[in-house]
């Protein structure tokens, strides 16, 4: 029997809201589970990256840890999908851009409302914060863009099945509209 194409995921800067996208495709998540063998994603909390077919990344890039795993993706995945709004432009995250990094930690950390003990964390096991946060297009090649804050479910599943059996990527209006 052939082997079942492998599907990563990962969030980097994001709000985990795309993943809960793709478990809101319900029943069809046994299809998938079907036609796939899940490699690293948090749906099953495997940790280390494998060689796969397809990956798909939510979120922007607002830290270096952000920019390995990204990077990691693109050598190991045949296909990578952005996922959702912060992964195509920086979605929410990038709301910081507009201001300095020493200005956001400083509202953060020391001088912002509610702050006590202030006092920015410097340990070496946080990863280091990027000056802006970016969309992933801009640190590695993507094959696909798919949109939405998040994507709905059914787009998704419409983007995985049409994926995994080699038709071409196309969505009905209803599932691609924002108004
Ligand atoms: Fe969350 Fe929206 Fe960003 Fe997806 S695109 S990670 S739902 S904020």
């Amino acid at each position: 029997m052939a082997e079942k194409p492998r599907v990563a995921t990962a969030s980097l800067c994001g709000c985990f809201g795309c993943h809960m996208s793709l478990l809101d495709i319900d029943e069809r998540i046994l299809q998938l589970v079907d036609l796939v063998t899940f490699d690293r994603t948090p749906l099953t909390d495997i940790k280390t990256l494998g060689d796969c077919d397809l990956g798909l990344i939510e979120g922007g890039v607002a830290n270096a840890e952000n920019v390995e795993v990204l990077r990691e993706f693109r050598r190991r995945c045949k296909t990578l999908v952005a996922v959702g709004a912060c992964a195509l432009n920086g979605g929410i995250p990038a709301m910081r851009n507009q201001f300095s990094l020493a200005e956001c930690l400083h509202e953060s950390y020391c001088g912002g409302i509610g702050v006590h003990n202030p006092g920015i964390p410097n340990d070496p096991e946080i990863p280091l914060l990027l000056n802006q946060v970016h969309p992933i297009h801009e640190v590695v090649a993507i094959d696909y863009f798919l949109p939405g804050c998040p994507p709905s479910a059914d787009a998704i599943w419409t983007f995985l099945t049409a994926f995994l059996e080699g038709r071409p990527i196309a969505f009905p209006y209803t599932e691609i509209r924002f108004d």
